[in-house]
């Protein structure tokens, strides 16, 4: 009678092991969700997004500027605390988050966007429409980003 075929497997013992290491993980979904918006091309097409905290962090930051596909459904988990690091500080800390601006663009847009900011005395104040009545884009910013989103619906809140 032959054995079964397995049995002279050398490599059988470890594909048990590393299935039952692979088993012992938690749910990976949230972070291959992630992992594959990690890296997006930078013409991508998306939303960037401005978030502004109830109060400052203890690190003193007010302002969250990012860019996803889907900009609702990124909130909810920046909300949830499986955001980036600085949303998660916030919502550890117990503030409130809030899109306070979005634009149509692309991940190259984001980072240029970011640049621009971090120059300015003011930062993402400057841009956020809770903090700054106006709006302090420079032109050639101002018309690759097109028209934000939200200036209507936050025009006299702040
Ligand atoms: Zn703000």
């Amino acid at each position: 009678m032959r054995p079964p075929a397995n049995a002279n497997d050398p490599w059988a013992g470890r594909r048990a092991a590393y299935e039952l290491l692979r088993r012992s993980r938690p749910s990976t979904d949230g972070y291959e969700a992630m992992a594959t918006n990690r890296y997006p091309a930078d013409d991508a097409a998306g939303e960037i997004y401005l978030l502004h905290f109830s109060e400052r962090t203890t690190q003193g930051r007010q302002h969250y500027l990012g860019w996803s596909r889907n900009a609702e459904a990124r909130l909810a988990q920046h909300r949830s605390g499986r955001g980036a690091g600085e949303t998660k500080k916030a919502v550890a800390e117990g503030l409130r988050l809030t899109q306070a601006q979005t634009w149509k663009g692309t991940p190259l847009l984001e980072r240029r966007l970011k640049e621009w900011s971090r120059k300015g005395w003011k930062g993402f104040a400057g841009i956020c429409p809770l903090c700054s009545k106006e709006d302090a884009l420079p032109p050639d910013l101002a018309s690759a980003l097109g028209p934000p989103s939200l200036r209507v619906r936050h025009q006299h809140a702040a």
